[in-house]
C-alpha cells in the first residue's frame, strides 16, 4: 500500500514526493510499486513478532524497485536492490558491521581501493540540544536565503531543513556557511566508536563528510554511502544509516535499526569499468549459516575493539563469523549464539585480555567443551576445527 512508504520513507522525501508510481486498484485502494526494500522488512519484522525471537535479526532482500526518474546513465525507473537490515542492535559495533560488510563485498567482486566511504551522522531526536536545536538553527540560516535556494529546498526548509545540505543545486552554495550540528553526547560517543572500529580494521578511504544526509526521512545518527570511481556522476553505488525510531513508528516496538541497500546496476558499472571480463563477479556465493559466534564478557572499549576485529579477521579467514551484540548481558548473548545454533562461541574477557599472550575462552556448542586458546592462534585453531570444504574460501584456495 502507498500509506507504508508515505509514513515511513517520508513525506518529504524525494522518493514520496516526486519518485512513487502509485495507482488506485479496482477497490480504490491506494497502491505503489514499491519504491525501496526497508519500509517492507520493518513491517515484516512487526508482524511476524521477529523481535520475540531474539535481541537481533540480521535480514537481506533482492528484487526490483521503481521509482519515477529521469533516466541517465546509474539512474533507472526500474533498477534492482540488494539490502541488509541489521534490527535490534544499537551498539555502533552494528553499524561498524554493517559498514565492513559492504565493504567486504564490494571487495570480494574485485571493487578493493575503488570505492571511497562518506560518513556522517545526523544526529537524534531525543535531545532536545541534538537534532532539534540544529534544524532551528539551520531553519533560520536557510530563511535568511530563501531568494536563493531553489523552489525544493524552499518548500522542504519547514519540515526537513537538513535535506538542503545535499541539494545538487543549492548544497555546494550552502556548505561553506551552513551552521553544523553539534550532536549530542551519546551521539558523539556513537560516531567516535563507530568511526573507530572503521579504522582498526583498515576500512580505508574514509571520508567524514558532515554534508552527507541522504534522502530518506527516517534516518537518525550515522549515515554513509560508498561512491565508485569511474561511473560516472550516478556515483553512489550503495547507501545506508541508523534508523532507530523507524520500527516504533511503524506500530512495534522502540528498536534499534541500521541497514544499506546497493545497487545491482551501478555495481555492475563499477566492476566492468575496473574489469570488462567481470571476472570477479564468479567469485560471489551465499555464505549458509554462522559457524562462530562472538561474546563479550566487558563493556570495556578496547574489547569492543578487540571483538570487532576478530569477527572481521574470522571473515576475511572465510569462517562464518556472527556476533556484536554487545550493549546485553554475557548471557543474553550466549543465549542468541545457542538460538543461532552456531558450532563454536569465542568469549572474550577483561582478565583473558590481559594475560601476555592475550587469550579467549573457546566452546564447543556442542559438547559443552571449553578451551583457552591464545587470540593469535585463534584463527588457526578454528580453521583447523572446522573441516576445509566447510570454509567460505576463495576460490582455489
Ligand atoms: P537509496 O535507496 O536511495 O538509499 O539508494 C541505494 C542505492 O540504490 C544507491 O546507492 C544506488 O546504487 C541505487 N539506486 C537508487 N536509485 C536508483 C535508480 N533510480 N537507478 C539505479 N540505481 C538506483
Amino acid at each position: 500500500m502507498k500509506d507504508l512508504f508515505v509514513k515511513s520513507t517520508g513525506e518529504t522525501s524525494d522518493i514520496v514526493e516526486k519518485e512513487m508510481f502509485s495507482l488506485q486498484d479496482q477497490g480504490g485502494r491506494d497502491l505503489a510499486l514499491r519504491p525501496e526494500g526497508t519500509p517492507g522488512i520493518v513491517r515484516a519484522y512487526i508482524n511476524n513478532n521477529l523481535s520475540q525471537e531474539g535481541h537481533a535479526s540480521k535480514l537481506f532482500y533482492i528484487g526490483s524497485m521503481f521509482r519515477a526518474e529521469r533516466p541517465q546513465a546509474g539512474r533507472y525507473r526500474e533498477f534492482e536492490q540488494i539490502g541488509v537490515e541489521s534490527l535490534g542492535n544499537g551498539h555502533p559495533a552494528a553499524d561498524a558491521e554493517c559498514i565492513l560488510a559492504l565493504r567486504h563485498f564490494l571487495e570480494s567482486v574485485g571493487l578493493a581501493g575503488k570505492t571511497r566511504l562518506r560518513l556522517n551522522n545526523i544526529g537524534c531526536d531525543e535531545d532536545p540540544s541534538c537534532r532539534p536545536a540544529y534544524r532551528k538553527e539551520l531553519r533560520a540560516f536557510l530563511d535568511a536565503r530563501s531568494g536563493e535556494l531553489c523552489d525544493n529546498c524552499r518548500r522542504r526548509m519547514d519540515r526537513n531543513p537538513l535535506r538542503a545540505l545535499d541539494c545538487k543545486k543549492d548544497g555546494p552554495k550552502l556548505s561553506e556557511n551552513a551552521p553544523r550540528l553539534r550532536p549530542c553526547g551519546k551521539c558523539r560517543v556513537h560516531v567516535e566508536t563507530v568511526s573507530r572500529l572503521l579504522e582498526e580494521n583498515a576500512c580505508g578511504h574514509v571520508f567524514p563528510d558532515s554534508n552527507l544526509v541522504r534522502g530518506l526521512d527516517y534516518y537518525t545518527s550515522t549515515v554513509f554511502e560508498f561512491q565508485a570511481d569511474g561511473i560516472g556522476a550516478q556515483d553512489a553505488v550503495a547507501g545506508g544509516g541508523r534508523y532507530d525510531t523507524l520500527v516504533a513508528s511503524m506500530g512495534g516496538k522502540p528498536t534499534p535499526a541500521v541497514g544499506w541497500a546497493l545497487g545491482v546496476e551501478r555495481l555492475l558499472m563499477a566492476v566492468l569499468a575496473h574489469d570488462s571480463s567481470g571476472s570477479s563477479l564468479a567469485k560471489i556465493s551465499a555464505p549458509p549459516k554462522t559457524d562462530v559466534y562472538l561474546v563479550l564478557a566487558t563493556k570495556d572499549a578496547e574489547a569492543v575493539s578487540k571483538g570487532v576485529e576478530i569477527i572481521e579477521s574470522l571473515r576475511r579467514f572465510g569462517i562464518r563469523a556472527g556476533g556484536g551484540l554487545f550493549s546485553l548481558s554475557l548471557k543474553a548473548q550466549m543465549r542468541e549464539a545457542g538460538r543461532q545454533q552456531v558450532r563454536y562461541t569465542v568469549v572474550l574477557g577483561e582478565d583473558e585480555l590481559k594475560k601476555s599472550p592475550p587469550t579467549c575462552k573457546l566452546k564447543d556448542m556442542e559438547s559443552g567443551a571449553q578451551e583457552d586458546v591464545a587470540l593469535t592462534d585463534l584463527l588457526e585453531n578454528i580453521g583447523n576445527k572446522l573441516s576445509k570444504s566447510e570454509l567460505d574460501l576463495p576460490q582455489g584456495a
